[in-house]
């Protein structure tokens, strides 16, 4: 998945973590080398990669920024789409002449979950190949890679436990993110996620607390809980917090500002997950709510457990909620067998729900997914087209939404500076990126009030409110 929305700014990050207290690398033993770690995918994959990273540092790896300067070259691969999966090989191949000079290929996650140990038939160059649902053995398969193993796998789906580190590198010096809930028990019928990520498993309410206590200490005082269904979350202990409750307690824990979760599966949101929200301003005005599509016949077909009518039930209670919340989703077109009518009703909802802003996918037919039986119907260039459409609309909803926003004035933690001077940029609770002007010396990390001047479909502008 790409950045919710298009931010425009040189970047959004401010001091390197490892530059904050109490979460720096150990120091760098050489004896153990150097990894680069490629990440490809979705904010689930991002966190992993964080975690990874962790674990390396722990062993005394140390981080490094390109292939040729690393021992250790590991890449964390996305296998939703098939491009994304391609793209994994012609960057494999390009590895190719790096192992001759000594250096430990890996590939972890999805793709890795998924092609196996038949990697090291495609390409023998690499030495490990580890699944996501594996990644908690990642420190005996570094010990096997150490003693010299070429051939280290960790292919489980069966695990029962969550992927927890001693230690986490935080890539996003604002904003952390934390799994609480691994896997997905769904079968939506176009997905590869249920095989190369297992089965859901939750975590623990008592360790993701005292983790987001820690963040707290840290100084993060944003987090965002993380999970393929994340409001499907249910607490292994004996207190059987609810999600809605776990939210609650996060927000309360002292110094965290804004609390944020995604993605939310339509059939498990409920009325008390909105109460939550309008009890407690921590927990931030969004909900990203992936439909797929507005017809109800392909939301069978993509078996989605629920109907046009009753996601728009779920909708209703979004939109009847005390104070707005934003709302964003996912839409795939092109699914086998959508007609131009069922097309025609998936363009419909985006006029009815109004959108705050979308991720649109063309179908992509998946290894191991019950609808790769289903012939893929929909030529090319008629997906493209139906993307387009699907897009043009919605930027044009987005537009109207941003600029009935003009004149009002937003609270926006600070993540980004331009190269632009005195300018800028950040997110509102409603997760809009807000581009603004401000004298001030230095604000980066901290919560400002910007008064919004100008809109676009993708962001807001606007100047610091004092
Ligand atoms: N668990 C989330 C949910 O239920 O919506 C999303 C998981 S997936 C990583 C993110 C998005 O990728 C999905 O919401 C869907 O729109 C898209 N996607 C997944 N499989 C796809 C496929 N085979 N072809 C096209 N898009 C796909
Ligand atoms: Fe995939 Fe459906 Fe699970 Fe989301 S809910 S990860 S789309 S199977």
């Amino acid at each position: 998945m790409g950045k919710l929305f298009d931010i425009g700014l040189q970047q959004l990050t401010g001091p390197a973590p490892g530059d904050r207290a109490g979460v720096d690398a150990p120091a760098p033993n050489s004896a153990r080398g150097t990894f680069f770690l490629e990440t490809f995918g979705c904010q689930m994959n991002d966190h992993d990669s964080e975690k990874v990273a962790g674990v390396l540092l722990s062993r005394g790896y140390r981080q490094v920024e390109s292939a040729e300067a690393a021992s250790l070259i590991l890449y964390n691969t996305c296998s939703i789409r098939e491009k994304a999966a391609q793209k994994v090989f012609s960057r494999l191949g390009e590895y190719r002449e790096k192992q001759k000079d000594g250096k430990i290929i890996g590939v972890l996650g999805c793709v890795a979950q998924q092609e196996g140990e038949d990697i090291f038939e495609r390409a023998p160059w690499v030495s490990l190949v580890c699944g996501s649902a594996s990644y908690r053995k990642l420190p005996q398969m570094l010990a096997e890679l150490e003693a010299g193993n070429h051939r280290v796998t960790g292919l489980d789906t069966d695990t029962d436990e969550t992927f927890e580190t001693e230690m986490t590198r935080r890539d996003n010096p604002w904003r952390a993110y934390l799994t609480i809930i691994e896997g997905c028990d769904k079968a939506c019928s176009y997905c590869v996620v249920p095989f190369t990520r297992g089965p859901e498993r939750s975590r623990s309410s008592d360790s993701i607390l005292r983790e987001v206590r820690q963040l707290s200490d840290l100084g993060y005082s944003e987090v965002q809980l993380l999970g393929q269904t994340v409001n499907s979350y249910s607490d292994p202990t004996s207190r059987r917090m609810s999600f809605s409750e776990l939210l609650l307690a996060v927000a309360d824990v002292p110094g965290i500002r804004r609390v944020r979760f995604t993605t939310s599966h339509p059939s498990d949101f409920e009325k008390d997950i909105v109460e939550a929200i309008e009890s407690q301003p921590k927990l931030c005005d969004h909900v990203h709510l992936p439909v797929q599509s507005g017809s109800s016949k392909v939301l069978r077909a993509m078996q989605r457990t629920y109907s046009r009518e009753e996601y728009l039930e779920k909708v209703g209670m979004i939109r009847g909620a005390k104070r707005p919340i934003a709302l964003t989703t996912d839409i795939i077109v092109g699914f086998p067998g959508e007609t131009e009518a069922d097309f025609e009703e998936t363009l419909s909802l985006l006029e009815e729900v109004q959108y705050d802003s979308l991720f649109s996918f063309k179908y992509s037919p998946r290894p191991n997914t019950p609808s790769l039986s289903m012939t893929d119907s929909i030529p090319e260039e008629e997906k493209s087209r139906r993307l387009a459409l699907l897009q043009d609309k919605q930027r044009e909803i987005q537009r109207a939404r941003n600029s009935s926003l003009v004149g009002e004035t937003f609270e926006v933690l600070v993540s980004g500076k331009s190269r632009r001077e005195n300018q800028w940029a950040g997110y509102t609770t409603s997760h809009r990126v807000v581009n603004f002007a401000s004298q001030a010396q230095e604000l980066l990390g901290t919560y400002v009030q910007v008064r919004v001047t100008d809109a676009t479909p993708n962001s807001l502008l606007g100047e610091h409110a004092v």
